[in-house]
């Protein structure tokens, strides 16, 4: 290994052959941290970003009204005390450009870019069992060499875009929100229809509604949306956040989700209809994901989630006024089952003269003219249409390079029946290759950037750990992979969330397997897991190379990840009961 992380890219002769100890793949928030460990490692470290510039889903997901559903106090970075203090959010849920902003200020302020090569895909990566490296080309003709690769691609960044029929005869622009124009897409006084009624959706028509003249939604599947009751960040709030932040972040690491809210691990079965009306209403006040806090079995027992759910139709029906439109906008699947939309102003939206919801459930998009798109046998025209259809979640970025292990084994032929990863972090047959919130980590069910963090700092200490040892390569055995996605799955069964046709299951793209991919069994269990891992000499994983048994120093793991679980909430007795929110 290069004993200080100094040796950069040559972007003259981008064929050169050089080589690094690491090369990342990705520059959001995880490439990003990913680089500054490694650096301070003493390890050289080579990024290759598609995107022209850092930020990752905050550099590609521009569409109007895009912003963070965990508020910005907590979905930020907690691993520089300085950072915290010195950079201030403008809103409770900061928009796209100020997270932008932020991603921005981090690139510079830990002087990351100059060894990022942005607008540069990854097309190949190839295990070479000679040489034990790997050989990572991209589609600008770089070919380098590394000990380990680092996948940093996102679980929400391979935008899906359905293969309607005829979509290239339409004469007006389409966008996705996914990879929104950079200088904005005009929709002022146009026909528009969006396509989709995720979060993106959500949180989109109804600022499209302020700008179109008339806008048309395309509804597959209604989703439950919480008002986020969005406002201006109160300086006393952020002043008090400030004062006590390593304790705030602590408390987070601890929770379910890997971020703070005060919940409830009381059975709504054993409440009254009062008590539980009253609870509700208080949780919907206040807004956003901390709604489905208001019990603990609310993802257990169908009856516990049929009294939330009925609470959020009785909101939708009393908001629009339209008792057709209402009917449509009432899902009647699992509250939290699909992740829980959380918006500003969208029911309300459908009270617009020049809004209309086209239920697609039982007659779908057929095909696109030249005019617009016909759903149901009817034409629909349009000036410009929008598909807010997400992302081939999870796996969709890995399946766009070509990763090939050892025995020429490839990853995407591996994961043809589903992600196969010992804790999300990597997967047998492919030695030093790790993923950052890979398939089987609790990844998107947790506030990411905290997930991002904790993958990044195991990943550190388990490459020091190695450097520390002589150990040259490192790779999941079989049985202990077989056995973690065995028990993602089985714990996935225990939650309702499991019973929908939603991405985590990847459900949302025809032909993908029907595999439930985030690990459900909350954040802090896993953290625990994975120190477990690493307190038993990295069990479950294969070390290859000159292994010093003799004088094996003593690891050095990143203490922050070693806070105790809120027993409160994450104990025995709560899973036991079933009692666990926010899982
Ligand atoms: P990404 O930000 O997706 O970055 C991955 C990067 O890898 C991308 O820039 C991509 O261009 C690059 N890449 C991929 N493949 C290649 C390749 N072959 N070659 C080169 N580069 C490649 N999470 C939350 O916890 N809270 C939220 O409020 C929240 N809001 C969200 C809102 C939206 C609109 C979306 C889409 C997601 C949201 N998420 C949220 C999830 C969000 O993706 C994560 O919070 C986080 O930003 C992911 O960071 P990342 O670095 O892991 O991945
Ligand atoms: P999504 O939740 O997958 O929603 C996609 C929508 O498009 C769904 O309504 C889907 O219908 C519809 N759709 C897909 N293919 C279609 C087709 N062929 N015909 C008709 N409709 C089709 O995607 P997203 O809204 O982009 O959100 C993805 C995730 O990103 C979120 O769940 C969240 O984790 C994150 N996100 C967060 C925020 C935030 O609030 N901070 C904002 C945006 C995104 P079906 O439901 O029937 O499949």
């Amino acid at each position: 290994m290069h004993q200080e992380g100094t040796a950069q890219l040559d972007t003259s002769q981008p064929e050169m052959n050089q080589t690094f100890d690491a090369v990342i793949v990705g520059a959001g928030f995880a490439g990003m941290y990913m680089l500054h460990c490694l650096r301070k490692l003493g390890l050289s470290a080579c990024v290759f970003e598609a995107g022209g510039g850092v930020g990752g889903t905050w550099y590609w997901n521009r569409y109007p009204g895009a912003r963070c559903d965990v508020e910005s106090m907590q979905y930020s970075y907690s691993f520089s005390e300085e950072l915290d203090q010195e950079w201030s959010w403008s809103e409770k849920y900061s928009p796209q450009p100020e997270i932008l902003s932020y991603a921005n200020h981090v690139a510079d302020r830990f002087d990351l870019r100059r060894d990022i090569q942005f607008d540069t895909k990854v097309t190949t990566t190839t295990f070479n069992e000679t040489t034990k490296k790997w050989l990572v080309e991209t589609d600008r003709g770089h070919k380098v060499q590394a000990q380990f690769c680092i996948m940093a691609v996102g679980c929400l960044s391979a935008a899906n875009m359905p293969s309607f029929k005829d979509i290239d005869k339409f004469k007006g622009p389409i966008y996705h929100t996914g990879e929104w124009p950079h200088d904005g897409a005009k929709l002022e006084g146009l026909r528009v229809g969006i396509i989709g009624t995720g979060s993106s959706a959500i949180q989109s028509i109804p600022i499209i509604a302020k700008q179109a003249e008339s806008l048309t939604v395309f509804q597959r599947t209604p989703n439950y949306s919480i008002p986020a009751w969005n406002e201006k960040l109160d300086p006393k709030y952020e002043e008090s956040v400030k004062s006590t932040y390593p304790e705030l972040r602590a408390k987070a690491r601890g929770r379910p989700a890997g971020f703070y809210f005060p919940f409830n691990t009381d059975s709504a079965l054993e409440a009254t209809p009062e008590e539980r009306q009253k609870q509700f209403e208080d949780r919907w006040q206040k807004g956003g994901l901390p709604f489905l806090g208001a019990y603990g079995d609310l993802l257990f027992e169908q009856q516990a989630n049929d009294s939330i759910a009925e609470f959020v139709r009785t909101k939708i029906r009393d908001i629009v006024a339209d008792p057709k439109t209402a009917d449509l906008l009432c899902p009647d699947n699992v509250l939290g089952c699909k992740r829980l939309c959380v918006d500003t102003g969208y029911y309300e939206v459908y009270n617009q003269e020049h809004v209309d919801l086209v239920d697609i459930s039982e007659a779908p998009i057929d095909r696109f003219t030249p005019n617009g798109l016909v759903a149901g046998d009817q034409e629909y025209c349009f000036d410009a249409i929008i598909c807010a259809t997400g992302f081939a979640a999870m796996t969709g970025s890995f399946d766009k390079i070509s990763i090939t292990g050892r025995n020429g084994l490839s990853l995407l032929k591996k994961w043809e029946a589903g992600p196969r990863a010992y804790l999300g972090l990597a997967s047998a047959g492919f030695p030093n290759l790790f993923m950052i919130t890979g398939p089987g980590s609790p990844s998107v069910l947790a506030s990411m950037i905290q997930a991002i963090e904790q993958h990044v700092d195991w990943i550190v200490d388990c490459i020091a750990h190695m450097r520390d040892t002589n150990v040259t390569t490192i790779e999941p055995t079989n049985e202990h992979e077989d056995n973690w996605v065995e028990h993602v799955t089985d714990v996935s069964k225990v939650s309702l969330r499991s019973t929908c046709s939603s991405w985590y299951v990847g459900a949302n793209i025809p032909g993908r397997p029907r595999v439930f991919m985030p690990y459900i069994g909350g954040f802090p269990i896993y953290v625990s897991k994975c120190n477990e891992v690493m307190d038993n000499g990295l069990e479950g994983f294969i070390l290859d190379g000159d292994p010093n048994t003799t004088t094996v120093p003593e690891p050095r793991w990143t203490k922050r990840w070693r806070v105790p679980l809120d027993m409160d909430v994450i104990s025995p007795a709560t899973i036991a009961a079933r009692r666990v929110p926010i899982v």
